[in-house]
Formats: structure tokens, C-alpha cells, sequence
């Protein structure tokens, strides 16, 4: 595929943009080998199951941006709820009626959560969720696990550390170690390492914080039990059980990871697919731990455009067509149809190839090893899932350019694509 525009703005871009992108991802660091990466392409437009790029050339895209697009790219009701808040104006600053309407949807497709508070970002979200779990417990120390992203506040940038019962250690400079030894992190599907945790600090975890599917380091599926694990350790310590499904959330069915599992956190976080392709985020729950939150109570939370009518429109159409056309039983056979095919190939030519997935989120794992956790995502080889980018990228097809990302379907998307 040629990429020659694509060059020249990618070289302007790094006179006055850090990397030359606003997200490091977008750098294709992690297929090229390079810590700056190599020449991401540059997309022009998106519709239906495609991008173009500035080059012209279309490209079938699995990376859906990174989660928001179920519907595939520009659907035209969401398109048209976006144009039609437009006309009434951009910014309130006030409550205004979308907000309201999203939170009752968002309330009537999970009835657990009884409140809820739309932010920016998954980022956001997760980091006042800390918070409030922090200012509900009256506690400190937080329990994460290895691999499991939650965005990039100070308390969450910290990945594993030498397993259960070590501090964690930040992931990115800038983290005060003051603020990285209260964070706690766990190997994901170890029961006894979370339970070595909660012996060892029983009154000191305010919250534990977990994406129920973890999809950031790759695909990771819990082993049976694993979640009900989770939750009945936290019921027993008091600790708030906080459920991450910023990916999940509307993707993997009507209810997301935990109408799947029937296993239920105190706080459930969103983005991505409530915000219909625009900036959001929400933390949600049960009333009694919500109501901590500003203005109600002591935890404090703001946001200028928290709750932003475009945004919220989006999302709020982007939920309604899901709900009257559910494409969940469509989206797991296209899937599993894929998933099948892609063993079959990689049987043929015998590759050792793991392929994850739920519903329409897959990954794919050059080891014949099982993945169950994220010291078994970094002892696959990540060399092949580079070559297979490149291959795919040059006949049209994006996946995501890491192999430590998820890869998604989309309505949009056909047998034949
Ligand atoms: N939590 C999870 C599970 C995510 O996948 C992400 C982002 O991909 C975040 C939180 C952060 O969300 P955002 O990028 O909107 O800040």
C-alpha cells in the first residue's frame, strides 16, 4: 500500500506533535520495532466496516476505534442524533436532557447500577472510582492485575510487579513510588494470589479494579469461577469490586462481562460505546457508595464537559439501535466463523496460533501455549503478529498494530469482508 502522504504529514506531525501523534499506539511502535515506530498511515474518512486513507486506499478495519464503533463507522442514525444536538448548540455547561436520557438507558440495560456520573474518559472514570472507593472505605491500597489497563492516572499505570504480595512498580516515569505502593497488583486468574493479598492487608484494600475480560494486553477469557472468586473475596473484606468494562460494556452482549457472568461489581466503568465515537466516560453503582460523590457527598468530582450534549447524543442513539436491532448473535457467528477459519489456516500451515475471543473481540497468539494470564501474554513471541500486520496492512485489511490489543468486529462487517 503506498503511504506516501501519509509520510509527509507523519513528518510534519513530529515538528509539532510529541511522536508525531497524540496517542503512542497510533505510532505502530509495537510493529515496528522501533520506539517511535513506523509510518502510521493517515485516515481521511471512515463508513460502514471501512477506513480511507488520505492515499485513498480502503482498508477493512478490525481496530473499530479502539472499541466505540459496534455499529461500524458513521452510522447514519448516530450520525444524524450528532447533527441534530449540533443545531441546538455545544456546550451548556447545565444539565440538559441527553444527559438525562442516556443515564435512564444506560440504568433500564443494567439494573444494577442505580446511579450514575458521565465524565471525559475511561481514564477519568476509573481514576474517580479509586476515589470514591478510597473515600467510601476509608481505606488506602488498591488491588489491580498485571496486564489489566484501567487508563492513565498515577495509581493505575502500574502493571505487575514480582506477582501477589510485592508493591507495585510504575509503569511510566513521573509516578511517585509514594503513590505506586498503594496500589497492589495480582496475576488475573490466581485465585490464591488475590487471596494472599486480602490476608495479608484484611483492612487496608479499599477497591479492587479489573477489566472482568481483560483486553489490553491481548485477550485474556477468566477461567470458570474466577470472577464469582473475585467477588465473594471482596463481599468478605468490604472491599468495593470495581468492574472495568470501558471494552465490554454493549460489546459482548446487551449487558456486557458481568450480565454474561452474572457476576456483579459495586462500580461498573463505561466509555467508548455509551459515548457513540465522542469523548466519554461514566462510573456508575449502587446508590449508597454513588452518593459519596460531589455534590452529595465528600469525594470530590467535576468536569466542564462532563455530560456534553454531543457526546451524550451519540451515545444515546448509538445505545438505541442497539437495543431495537441487537446485533450480539450476529456479531458471535461472524466470530466464531473467523475465529474457526483463522485455526483452520493456521493449522494448515502449522503455526501454533491461540486465538481469544468473546463475541466480537479476538486477539491472536503466536504460542501453542494456553493464554490465561499476562506473564503467559509476554512469553509469546511477538515477532509473528508483527509480520501478520504488515501482511494484512499491504492487502487491506487493519488490525490492530499490536499485538497486546484486542481486535474488533463491527455490525458493518460481512462474511464476505
Ligand atoms: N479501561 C479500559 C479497560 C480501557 O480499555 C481503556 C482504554 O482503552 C481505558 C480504561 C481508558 O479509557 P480512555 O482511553 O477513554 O481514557
Amino acid at each position: 500500500m503506498s503511504t506516501q502522504i501519509s509520510q509527509n504529514y507523519y513528518k510534519r506531525a513530529q515538528n509539532v506533535m510529541v511522536g508525531g501523534v497524540n496517542s503512542p499506539v497510533r505510532s505502530f511502535g509495537k510493529v515496528s520495532g522501533t520506539p517511535l515506530g513506523a509510518t502510521p498511515f493517515f485516515t481521511r474518512s471512515a463508513e460502514g466496516p471501512y477506513l480511507y486513507t488520505e492515499e485513498g486506499q480502503r482498508l477493512i478495519d478490525f481496530v473499530g476505534g479502539w472499541g466505540p464503533a459496534i455499529l461500524g463507522h458513521a452510522h447514519p442514525q448516530v450520525q444524524q442524533a450528532i447533527q441534530e444536538a449540533l443545531a441546538r448548540g455545544i456546550c451548556f455547561g447545565t444539565p440538559c436532557v441527553y444527559e438525562l436520557l442516556l443515564a435512564e438507558a444506560i440504568i433500564e440495560a443494567l439494573p444494577w447500577l442505580e446511579r450514575i456520573r458521565m465524565c471525559s474518559s475511561g481514564t477519568e472514570a476509573c481514576m474517580t472510582a479509586l476515589r470514591l472507593a478510597r473515600g467510601y472505605t476509608g481505606r488506602d491500597k488498591i488491588v489491580k492485575f498485571s496486564g489489566c489497563y484501567h487508563g492513565h492516572s498515577d495509581s493505575l499505570l502500574i502493571q505487575a510487579g514480582s506477582g501477589a504480595l510485592t508493591h507495585g512498580h510504575p509503569d511510566s516515569a513521573g509516578i511517585p513510588l509514594d503513590t505506586a505502593k498503594n496500589t497492589l497488583v495480582a496475576p488475573f486468574n490466581d485465585p490464591q494470589a488475590l487471596q494472599s493479598l486480602f490476608e495479608h492487608y484484611p483492612d487496608s484494600i479499599a477497591g479492587v479494579i479489573l477489566e472482568p475480560y481483560p483486553a489490553n494486553c491481548g485477550l485474556i477469557l477468566p477461567l470458570p469461577d474466577y470472577l464469582q472468586h473475585v467477588r465473594d473475596l471482596c463481599t468478605h473484606y468490604g472491599s468495593v469490586l470495581i468492574m472495568d468494562e470501558v471494552m465490554t460494556g454493549f460489546r459482548i452482549g446487551p449487558q456486557g462481562a458481568q450480565g454474561r457472568e452474572q457476576v456483579f461489581g459495586d462500580l461498573t466503568i463505561l466509555a467508548k460505546i455509551i459515548g457513540g465515537g465522542l469523548p466519554v466516560g461514566a462510573l456508575a453503582g449502587k446508590a449508597n457508595i454513588m452518593k459519596c460523590l460531589s455534590p452529595e457527598g465528600p469525594v470530590y468530582h467535576a468536569g466542564t464537559l462532563s455530560g456534553n450534549p454531543l457526546s451524550m447524543a451519540a451515545g444515546l442513539a448509538t445505545l438505541q439501535v442497539l437495543r431495537k436491532n441487537p446485533p450480539y448473535a450476529y456479531l458471535e457467528a461472524l466470530g466464531l466463523q473467523l475465529q474457526q477459519g483463522l485455526q483452520a489456516l493456521a493449522h494448515e500451515a502449522q503455526i501454533a496460533l491461540q486465538i481469544p475471543r468473546i463475541g466480537s473481540m479476538f486477539s491472536l497468539f503466536f504460542t501453542p501455549h494456553p493464554v490465561h494470564s499476562y506473564e503467559d501474554v509476554l512469553k509469546a513471541p511477538s515477532a509473528p503478529y508483527a509480520q501478520l500486520f504488515h501482511h494484512c496492512l499491504q492487502n487491506g485489511i487493519f488490525l490492530p498494530p499490536s499485538p497486546y490489543e484486542t481486535a474488533f468486529l463491527n455490525q458493518a462487517q460481512t462474511e464476505a469482508i
